[in-house]
């Protein structure tokens, strides 16, 4: 359950954002909060907004107005890098390196950051096991099935310990039953780590699987939110 006590992980205020030479904002006036704990859906079709307000969480884009705080702090050039180590990320494609091992896509992250050899092969390791790759650490992307590419993107992205799992379109690519299995991992991984969960997606089953709580994106606007058992029953 979300503590009240402590900030929202995420709270957009009146964040608007309009790319060069278009008429439309990509986003316009979205205030949304996304409490510690919860499982945030966000939903639209295509042209919603949805990759725009990933790319201001990522910090590739600023907004033009409203702000963005990040566990209570304003996301900007000072507070940046520390969010991004504090969130994980999980994509659609993957994103793995072909030319690297199962385990060496995992330990990249860490590899990153310093960590020393010994170290980071135990948590890439552990964290194989845990996404149910163990036996799968010296093989490289291609000889994968994409279900088992996710697992390794899902371990890469937790190897860091977030607390934020941000997944965008992450079953997008994958067929029904093994959306079903990344979908269960993630409701599992987010209840063990007590992470908080945000799934930005087209599909509203993935919206009512996994989600407690739900923000449906249009044109770029917020037209609702809510608890997910709420809005998908009106
Ligand atoms: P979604 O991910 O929900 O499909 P987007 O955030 O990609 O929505 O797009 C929202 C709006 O912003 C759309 O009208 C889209 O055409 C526009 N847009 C997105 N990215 C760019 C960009 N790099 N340059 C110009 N317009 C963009």
């Amino acid at each position: 359950m979300p503590d009240p006590s402590t900030p929202d992980v995420l709270d957009f205020q009146n964040v608007c954002k309009t790319y060069a030479g278009q008429p439309r904002p990509a986003l316009n006036d979205l205030t949304l909060r996304v409490p510690r704990g919860s499982r945030m859906g966000v939903i639209g079709r295509s042209g919603a907004g949805k990759s725009t307000l990933v790319r201001l969480l990522s910090g590739l884009d600023t907004p033009d107005a409203g702000r963005l705080l990040v566990r209570g702090e304003p996301l900007g050039p000072a507070t940046r890098a520390a969010h991004q180590a504090r969130t994980g990320l999980v994509f659609q494609q993957f994103n793995l390196l072909a030319q690297r091992t199962v385990l060496r896509n995992v330990t990249l992250p860490l590899e990153l950051r310093g960590v020393p050899r010994a170290r980071r092969d135990a948590l890439a390791r552990e964290h194989l096991d845990l996404v149910g790759l163990g036996e799968y650490a010296g093989r490289y992307p291609a000889q994968l099935s994409g279900g088992q590419k996710q697992r390794v993107g899902i371990a890469r992205a937790l190897v860091t310990a977030p607390d934020l799992l941000l997944a965008d379109e992450a079953t997008s690519a994958l067929d029904p039953e093994t959306s079903a299995g990344i979908l269960s991992l993630l409701l599992d991984l987010q209840r063990e780590r007590d992470l908080t969960l945000m799934i930005v997606t087209h599909q509203l089953e993935v919206v009512r699987a996994v989600t407690t709580h739900v923000a449906v994106l249009d044109g770029g606007q917020l037209v609702e939110t809510g608890e997910t058992a709420t809005v998908l029953r009106a």
